[in-house]
């Protein structure tokens, strides 16, 4: 039921780069949310921006109406929700984990909850530090139909879009598949400029033809990697801020892993998730991933991009 939730108790376990923003945005919003995290500057943060303060994960469920989760990998969340959820938040506590996790710990540990009783959704998130702090976060839902209803007033609040993905999984699923899409499609926008400059072409120029033409995509007309082409971009700002490496890295192993236990051959997802490591390795981790172009751009005709 939308808008049954207009003034909820939320726990909020998760209060990091993204996690902080999000909760402050829910006690903006006007819902008691009662923030953990193991950092206590984290705490800090969010009791600036509202929340009240838990002294545990246990703490924060123990009556809640909502349990968000912002956690930074799979054993995260199997570990906060085995110790400090499950048999601790009410049974009619609606669990919400919107952590980028791979999709058999999200299917796992749905079922877990499922098994006690809970509703459990995931809702992984597309939008970075910025969309977080601003509330114009996408949502990805995976979960039943009453899960989705139940959650989307919440996440509502916290972003622009709110998408029901399918069942437990599916919005891991779906995130992790735009976000293989994404890296192979940043790398082929970088390797169009970096080929289009030597072979003499203005880069603003070749923007304006293929922003028009068949090559058009996010990675050219939104997220442009070249400075001062298109509209503003990390590239702008020496590829800080935005969306790093490191994190699209990580993706593209999640997409990997869920390809292997599928039997399904992704070999440009492969590639990609070789190139960002090579990139990582060379220092590119905290760097915008459309940083990238750097690395290709000065990499001749001996590079392969594999080792
Ligand atoms: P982060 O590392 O900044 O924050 C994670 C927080 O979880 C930290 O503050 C950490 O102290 C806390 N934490 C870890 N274990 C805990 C525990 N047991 N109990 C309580 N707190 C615990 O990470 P982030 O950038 O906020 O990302 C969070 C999730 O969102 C990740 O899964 C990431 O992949 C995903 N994501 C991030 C971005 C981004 O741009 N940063 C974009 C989309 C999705």
């Amino acid at each position: 039921m939308e808008g049954a939730l207009t003034m909820a108790r939320i726990g909020f376990i998760g209060l990091g780069n993204m996690g902080s923003g999000m909760a402050a945005n829910l006690a903006g919003a006007g819902h008691d949310v009662r923030a953990f995290d193991l950092s206590a500057a984290a705490l800090e943060r969010a009791r600036a921006a509202g929340c009240s303060i838990a002294a545990s994960g246990a703490d924060a469920v123990g009556d809640a109406d909502a349990v968000i989760t912002m956690l930074p990998a799979g054993k995260h969340v199997r570990d906060v929700f085995k110790t400090s959820v499950f048999g601790t938040a009410p049974e009619s506590a609606i669990l919400i984990d919107c952590s980028t996790i791979d999709v058999a710990t999200a299917r796992d540990v749905a079922a877990e909850a499922s098994a006690k009783n809970y509703v459990m959704v995931d809702a992984p998130v597309s939008g970075g530090i910025a969309a977080a702090a601003a509330g114009t976060l996408t949502f990805m839902v995976g979960g039943t139909d009453d899960g989705f209803a139940r959650a989307r007033p919440l996440l509502k609040a916290m972003g622009k879009a709110v998408i029901h993905a399918g069942g437990a999984g599916a919005g891991q699923a779906a995130k992790i598949c735009n976000n293989m899409l994404l890296g192979a499609s940043m790398i082929a926008t970088c390797e169009a400029f970096a080929l289009a400059e030597k072979l003499g072409l203005d880069p603003q120029t070749f923007f304006d033809i293929t922003s028009k033409a068949s090559g058009q995509c996010w990675s050219v007309t939104s997220y442009c990697p070249v400075p001062g082409v298109g509209p503003e971009t990390p590239a702008d700002h020496d590829y800080e801020g935005g969306f790093a490496a490191a994190l699209m890295l990580k993706d593209l192993r999640l997409a990997r892993e869920a390809a292997q236990d599928v039997n399904a051959w992704t070999p440009l997802g492969a590639h990609a998730e070789q190139l960002y490591g090579r990139f990582a390795e060379q220092g590119g981790a905290t760097k915008d991933f459309s940083g990238i172009i750097t690395m290709l751009a000065k990499a001749g005709n001996d590079e392969d991009g594999s080792s």
